[in-house]
């Protein structure tokens, strides 16, 4: 088959890292027989400079144009004095808004190599660490009306539409089925109306699925539960606020930033897939930079926009190997392991996914 994939490079190691997706990609393209044409196009700083805007029109019609976005990231010092309306960020929102994706993706894996990474006890992931946190991306405390009083007391309006939790909840249901099987809803049901809303709209979508198992916590107790016993955890159905809270929890929980992947997505196929960390300014074009992040993000976009789960596996499987033989990047690396540059782990991972078998 035949993909159109948006490339969006953005700023700092976005380019280096965003170069070795590409190139796992074609790997995966000549081993199964598909064909991935890039379009490139502009965002954040990059855009800035060129255009004078962080997400310019042109960008939109690509990224609509195409089965997918692939971004690197955003942002860095050069930009960091302008209005926030012109910041390097707003192109990610903007593109969000633009291509309506109302779901964010952000899976939490420990890597068995890596497992000294993890803050926690080695008892505490006895069952292992295989979690993706879903959580809701346009509704919530977020994007609800604000004011101020003349007291100076401050309002945040909160509220969850039942349509906005259904959506949201058949995604996460359709989500476990090509995972564990297993979905947990987050909420404040014993407090909050909207984690009413939340929590009975999740109970009636949960009866369209009666093979995926179903489990309600409370917000508080689900952080606890994340690093007493993460392994309990498949599935993380919950909306802006927690998601945003448990979704760095549980990315932290794992080790390394550089590991970590991340899908935004809609009601159609069309997803973005981009790594969780930063532009990292620090190391930008020193061939330093972790490319698996993103490897791992295109991975997400093989499977869920693409329904490429072989393919997906395939270059989760490459990773995991290159892991196991000892590959590390200067942010995995500890302190007697030789240390290979971005290119060099893209080759790896590349040579992985030939001899596969
Ligand atoms: P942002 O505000 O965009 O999230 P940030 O400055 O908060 O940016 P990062 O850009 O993610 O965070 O960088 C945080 C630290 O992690 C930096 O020291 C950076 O070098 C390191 N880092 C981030 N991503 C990677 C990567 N892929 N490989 C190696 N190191 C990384
Ligand atoms: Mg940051």
């Amino acid at each position: 088959m035949k993909y159109a994939i948006a490339v969006l490079k953005g700023d700092g190691i976005g380019p280096e890292i965003v170069a070795e997706a590409q190139k796992c990609l074609d790997e995966v393209a000549k081993r199964f027989g598909h064909e991935f044409a890039y379009r490139e196009a502009l965002v954040g700083g990059a855009a800035i400079d060129a255009c004078g805007t962080p997400l310019p029109q042109e960008t939109i019609d690509t990224c609509l144009a195409c089965d997918s976005v692939i971004l690197g990231a955003v942002g860095g010092p050069k930009w960091d004095g302008l209005p926030a309306e012109m910041r390097p960020e707003k192109g990610l929102l903007g593109i969000r808004k633009e291509l309506g994706l109302f779901v964010n993706l952000r899976p939490a894996k420990l890597h068995a190599p890596l497992a000294d990474a993890c803050p926690l006890k080695p008892e505490r992931i006895a069952d292992g660490l295989d979690l993706v946190v879903c959580r809701e991306l346009t509704g919530d405390v977020y994007f609800g009306a604000k004011h101020r009083d003349e007291d100076g007391t401050g309002h945040d309006d909160m509220n969850y539409s039942i349509a906005e939790v259904e959506r949201i909840a058949h995604r996460a249901f359709r989500m476990a089925r090509q995972r564990q099987g297993h979905v947990t809803s987050v909420d404040k049901a014993n407090v909050l109306e909207t984690s009413r809303v939340w929590r009975e709209t999740v109970q009636r979508v949960a009866l369209e699925y009666p093979d995926v198992a179903v489990d309600y916590l409370y917000v508080d107790n689900a952080a606890m539960q994340l690093v007493l016993n993460p392994g309990q955890f498949d599935v993380i159905l919950t909306g802006n606020l927690f998601g945003d809270i448990l979704s760095d929890e549980a990315s932290c929980i794992t080790g390394s930033i550089g590991m970590l992947p991340s899908a935004s997505l809609g009601e159609t196929n069309l997803g973005m897939y981009e790594p969780i960390h930063g532009s990292a300014p620090d190391i930008a074009g020193k061939n330093k930079a972790n490319p698996i992040a993103t490897v791992l993000s295109t991975a997400m976009m093989l499977r869920y926009s693409f329904g490429l789960a072989a393919e997906a596996d395939a270059l989760e499987r490459a990773v995991e190997r290159v892991l196991e033989k000892g590959c590390r990047t200067g942010d995995i690396a500890k302190a007697d392991e030789r240390v290979l540059g971005c290119s060099d782990m893209g080759d790896a991972i590349a040579a992985e996914i030939q001899d596969l078998s």
